[in-house]
């Protein structure tokens, strides 16, 4: 783990020996100071040479300039250092998590992910910065302080590094109660998040029962937690700060004391009276450091740890090695034997067998659940079949790699999923970096020109998220000009319509009859008039494909199918009388 951790250092060595040596010397300088003062006390005042004082005075200068300079080094590209490999893993990550079949999606919650992505490689990043640096630093500081102070005088040394444990366990506790705090705060904050979603997503609801004091009350109270459990960290941190800065005090006082008594005794100089008390700050700075990586360290590795599992989970579907890349499929698509379970518990479709020659439009119809949407789903090979085959024009669909395949099929669903961005751009999807004219063909095509052109911005229009709301009708003929541009020989219709109002479905039925004209059509359908022209039509059952024949022979054969279109028929007629 630490091996692989280590290996993101690798592209950025030259950053991080920067940064590194950078650190140490500063460290080194700051480590020499005290001695400084203490030679220039003991040495230089009593020669009084003026001369001498100012030239090292010009001396000292230069160099808390370098240590100045280093300083900005270390704090700017060690962090730098951090948030290069924080950037490198979030962008492997994200890699990784496009490669991934479509089981992963199903089985991983999509809050999940976000927060690997985001949160997670925060900790790591400022770990990957500070853990290793501040850490042998630390050490250094501590380690060489001690052997100066040892050197100078042993007894006053032993003194101060004496106390040092205590100071040690008391800023190793705070950070504790302080980190129990500052959680106790974050779980509270998101109470109050949970209450303003809810209050606000369910407004609509909470005004029609005129319930606004009510959800103001509740408000309130989650508000009240969150302030008291802020209130505790603010105390708790205040106590720590003034305990720690007392002890440090004290720490100064103990050593000021006995410093002052060996000194009467002739033991100690004045010029080493004052550098061990700047020597004392000296040590207390590692602890502090190192209690700050006690918290870093599980928060850095943890998120580490799940950012591995997730990175080191294979995508489960994969091209074999020898997997030919199909540039033209004519659309002759086979089921042979289809067996296919999305978990061992529930097996979905068993010995499903049918095929479909080029450029036929083939109709599924039957009970919600059958496995519709999923033999339709097999073809682009998002899910592996468990046992059987799937060929199209004869070659297995696991013998060609999936881009390839995935190329040659367009698939439009009930729900059409735009992205943030233009009228253009979301058409553009279909086929990226297609020419403008393209762009506007497939546009005419789906006979989205004339509502475009109204548009205050036309092809520039804003969608999505924080632009126009395009109806039901309107995001369906983008999912048409989308495949369109796309052009795929095998075209899947699922349920494309059945979320429209039966007029704006008559309007754009008319679209994806031209759509699917030369092309392999599988259209699954919810209201029988829409597949009134399909060469084929197959009744799917939770028990597999039971009825197959072309509209009128099913209608006339008095199965399932002859009673959905009586149904279906009859309604139609009610409605009709109606108007
Ligand atoms: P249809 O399209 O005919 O309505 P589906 O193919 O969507 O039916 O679903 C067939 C069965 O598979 C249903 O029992 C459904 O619950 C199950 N199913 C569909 N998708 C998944 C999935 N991603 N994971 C697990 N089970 C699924
Ligand atoms: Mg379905």
């Amino acid at each position: 783990m630490y091996r692989k951790f280590f290996s993101y250092y690798k592209p950025h060595k030259r950053l991080f020996v920067i940064d590194f040596s950078s650190a140490i010397i500063v460290a080194v300088l700051e480590l020499f100071f005290p001695l400084a003062v203490q030679w220039f006390i003991d040495k230089l005042l009593p020669t009084g040479d003026w001369g001498m004082i100012v030239q090292v005075s010009v001396l000292l200068l230069l160099v808390y300039a370098l240590s100045t300079l280093l300083n900005f080094i270390v704090n700017y590209l060690g962090h730098k250092l951090g948030i290069n490999i924080e950037t490198d893993m979030r962008e492997e990550l994200f890699t990784h998590v496009q490669r991934q079949s479509f089981r992963f999606f199903d089985n991983t919650k999509t809050g999940h992910i976000m927060s690997r992505i985001t949160n997670d490689l925060f900790d790591i990043g400022e770990f990957a910065h500070h853990g290793p640096e501040d850490l042998f630093i630390a050490i250094m500081t501590f380690i060489g302080a001690f052997a100066i102070m040892f050197n100078v005088n042993p007894t006053l040394a032993l003194i101060a590094v004496g106390m040092v444990p205590f100071l040690a366990w008391l800023v190793t506790f705070s950070n504790i109660k302080m980190n129990n705090a500052w959680k106790t705060m974050y779980g509270k904050i998101a109470d109050v998040n949970g209450r303003v979603e809810d209050s606000v997503s369910g407004v609509r609801v909470v005004k029609s029962f005129t319930n606004e004091a009510f959800e103001i009350e509740r408000f309130q109270e989650q508000n009240g937690f969150f302030r008291s459990a802020k209130l505790y960290a603010y105390k708790i941190m205040a106590g720590t700060h003034s305990s720690i800065y007392m002890m440090t005090r004290l720490l100064t006082l103990v050593v000021l004391v006995v410093g002052a008594w060996l000194s009467f005794n002739g033991k100690l100089s004045y010029g080493e009276l004052v550098s061990f008390v700047l020597y004392t700050n000296v040590l207390i700075k590692p602890i502090d450091k190192i209690s700050a990586l006690l918290e870093l360290y599980p928060k850095g590795m943890a998120g580490f740890k799940r950012f591995r599992e997730l990175v080191e989970q294979a995508p489960e579907i994969q091209d074999r090695p020898n997997a030919q890349v199909v540039s033209h499929l004519n659309g002759d698509i086979a089921f042979h034997q289809v067996d296919f379970h999305y978990d061992t518990s529930k097996t979905v479709l068993e010995d499903i067998s049918f095929d479909v020659r080029a450029g036929q439009t083939i109709a599924f119809v039957g009970p919600s659940g059958a496995g519709k949407t999923t033999i339709c789903s097999l073809i682009p090979r998002f899910y592996e079949v468990s046992s059987g085959a799937i060929t199209i024009d004869g070659i297995d669909v696991r013998d060609m790699t999936q881009a390839s395949l995935r190329d040659q099929i367009g698939i439009v669903q009930q729900d059409v999923f735009l992205f943030t961005g233009t009228i253009r751009e979301n058409i553009a999807y279909g086929k990226l970096g297609a020419s403008e004219e393209a762009i506007r063909e497939a546009a005419k095509k789906a006979h989205l020109e004339a509502f475009i052109a109204e548009l205050p911005d036309g092809y520039d229009t804003q969608i999505g998220e924080r632009g126009l709301k395009l109806s039901g009708g309107q995001k369906q003929r983008l999912a048409i000009a989308r495949m369109f541009l796309k052009n795929p020989p095998i075209l899947i219709l699922d349920e494309a319509t059945s979320a429209l109002d039966t007029e704006t479905e008559m309007i754009i039925q008319q679209s994806l009859t031209e759509l699917a004209e030369n092309r392999t059509t599988l259209v699954i359908a919810h209201r029988l008039a829409t597949i009134r022209n399909a060469d084929r039509v197959l009744v799917v059952t939770p028990n597999g494909i039971e009825e197959d024949g072309t509209y009128d022979e099913l209608v006339a054969q008095n199965g399932i199918f002859a009673k959905l279109h009586h149904i279906q028929f009859r309604k139609g007629q009610a409605a009709q009388e109606y108007v």
